[in-house]
């Protein structure tokens, strides 16, 4: 079976996600997390969970959001989490994202929030799906400082040595529809252990021009094995183990 670990479903309607689940479970794709990004996302992903087989809720908020939230809408935001952990399967997404935020306050703000919510996950032994986006040392830096073991690192292609440096510490990293049209990231998948590989479509955001759904997840597992010169069953069975580890467990 296969696995979409991250994907944002609360932004499409009710009924289309429900859609989604259903013709991604007709070629294989068995569940999909669906990560939350403002606070109000994750009512509509716990929501979401609660009514279809297969849409897992993760719990947080997006880096970017979270800087609109002053010190008692967080405070507020994170009782709500604590309360709502049971009904999730992991926490995300949350992280460092420091393209659109230049300003040194805004990403200390940033980095505080962040080690809220890896102290969550620590304490509860929930997975973590984390956004790093001109900022993966800075994440892995942060992550250094915890003692995590369900690292999920959403679409960590950017750097080889940076993705070695992640598996070293038993880090996850999630590849997504770019390995389906970026010879770069082609070549860095191709070279990755499936170890530690899990696949992602990230939906519904828009790649290439096309709306992601998650049974998308079926041609990036597709081509990870003609990358990787391995059989679709190989890369399917190890990936699978990969997801049932970190969520099932
Ligand atoms: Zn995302």
């Amino acid at each position: 079976m296969l696995y979409d670990t991250h994907c944002h479903l609360d932004m499409l309607t009710e009924k289309d996600a429900t859609i989604a689940i259903i013709e991604a479970q007709k070629v294989g794709v068995k569940e999909a997390i669906s990560c939350s990004t403002s606070f109000a996302s994750n009512q509509k992903n716990i929501s979401l969970a609660e009514k279809n087989i297969g849409i897992n809720a993760a719990i947080g908020i997006y880096p970017i959001d979270a800087l609109e939230l002053n010190e008692e809408e967080l405070n507020k935001a994170f009782d709500y989490f604590s309360k709502n952990l049971n009904k999730a399967s992991a926490i995300g997404e949350v992280g460092l994202d420091y393209k659109l935020s230049k300003d040194k306050e805004e990403r200390e703000k940033q980095r505080i929030i962040f080690e809220r919510f890896l102290t969550l996950a620590q304490k509860n032994s929930k997975p973590v799906i984390i956004h790093s986006r001109y900022a993966q040392t800075q994440v892995l830096d942060v992550l250094s400082t915890f003692n995590l073991k369900k690292v999920i690192l959403h679409s960590f292609v950017d750097s080889e040595k940076l993705m070695k440096q992640a598996t070293d510490k038993g880090y996850y990293i999630s590849a997504g529809c770019n390995v389906l049209y970026n010879s770069e990231v082609e070549k860095r998948v191709a070279e990755f252990s499936l170890d530690f590989l899990l696949f992602e479509t990230d939906s519904p955001i828009r790649f290439n021009g096309e709306m992601n759904i998650p049974k998308k997840i079926l041609q990036i597992a597709q081509k990870t094995a003609e990358l990787k010169k391995l059989s679709y069953e190989e890369v399917e069975e190890q990936v699978e183990k990969n997801y049932l580890k970190i969520f099932k467990k």
